[in-house]
């Protein structure tokens, strides 16, 4: 009866778009206490537009671009799709590096070149009144990142990606469950919170360089079985770290390989369904 019901469990899931990868997971979601998520394209959509740049925007954008177009990073796309709409012809830049977590650095017109978040900036500085900036638009869940040349900011552009239209009410499905439910992502705290907020998940792990997500997981499993949900190239170790790694089908082909549970419908409410069929199927393979 074993294989029987757990091939009824899978038929069942893969009709609603969910698909049980392996059996493996499903000895481990009775017991899962913990429902961790990624933020962008997990809990948002993954499609960031650029709302609002500080400084000439014509200039910022021209350099930003020069240096996005070696990145395959969501917020690069948004600030190229922000140049073409603009009409803005990018710099030419080489010379790229990509600095994990934090943004890019080239070389333009003999200069060195970068775009990214605060990390980047090391020991150059900011005026007061941009950092207030800053934090103005982080605060209405705007992420934002430096442009600057040659060691000085010309400007900062603040790119936006808002939350699936279901994230709230399957947020609020899998606390009524009594799980525990928390974000972590790469990106700042004060725009991880005002989603957090949006959503109505009540913790944050924000700043998380990519190398590290997997750590936060172990730590978290500290208090009982973990369930992670990720999309990215970073989310992969922490999908295989977690007890139950649920990927979404839209994401990149590691994470989907690393994950034991895919949702096709990259729909967050699936996984509260998710694991209750896990749970109806395991209890009805025991
Ligand atoms: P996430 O968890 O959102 O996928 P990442 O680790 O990919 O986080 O990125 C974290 C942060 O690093 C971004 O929010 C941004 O501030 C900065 N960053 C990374 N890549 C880029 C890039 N290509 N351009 C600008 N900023 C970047
Ligand atoms: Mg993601």
């Amino acid at each position: 009866a074993t294989p029987t019901a757990l091939m009824v469990g899978t038929g069942r899931g893969a009709k609603m778009g969910i698909l049980i990868k392996n059996g493996e997971v499903l000895e481990e979601v009775n017991d899962v206490k913990t429902v961790v998520m990624d933020k962008t394209g997990t809990i948002t959509n993954g499609k960031p537009e650029v709302t609002d740049i500080v400084g000439d925007s014509q200039q910022v954008l021209k350099l930003a671009a020069a240096l996005e177009e070696s990145s395959e990073h969501p917020l690069a796309t948004a600030i190229l799709d922000k140049a073409k709409a603009d009409n803005v012809q990018a710099d030419k830049a080489d010379s790229f590096q990509a600095i994990e977590g934090k943004g890019v650095e080239a070389i333009v017109n003999g200069q060195k070149a970068f775009v990214g978040n605060d990390k980047l900036l090391n020991d150059v500085k900011i005026s007061a009144d941009l950092e207030n900036k800053m934090v103005q638009l982080q605060n209405e869940a705007k992420t934002v990142v430096f442009v600057g040349l040659n060691q000085e900011v010309i400007g900062m552009i603040a790119i936006q990606d808002a939350p699936k239209a279901t994230s709230k009410e399957a947020i609020a499905t899998l606390k009524a469950r009594g799980l525990r439910t928390v974000m972590l992502t790469g990106d700042n705290e004060r725009v991880a919170q005002a989603i957090a907020q949006e959503v109505g998940i009540d913790e944050v792990i924000a700043d998380v360089l990519p190398g590290d997500k997997a750590d936060h997981v172990e730590e978290l499993q500290k208090n009982g079985k973990v369930a992670f949900v990720g999309d990215g190239i970073n989310d992969a170790p922490a999908l295989t770290m977690a007890d139950v790694g649920i990927a979404m089908g839209s994401g990149t082909d590691i994470a989907i390989e690393s994950g034991g549970i895919v949702l096709m419908k990259n729909d967050l409410r699936d996984v509260a369904k998710a694991l209750e069929l896990s749970k109806k199927t395991f209890n009805r393979i025991k």
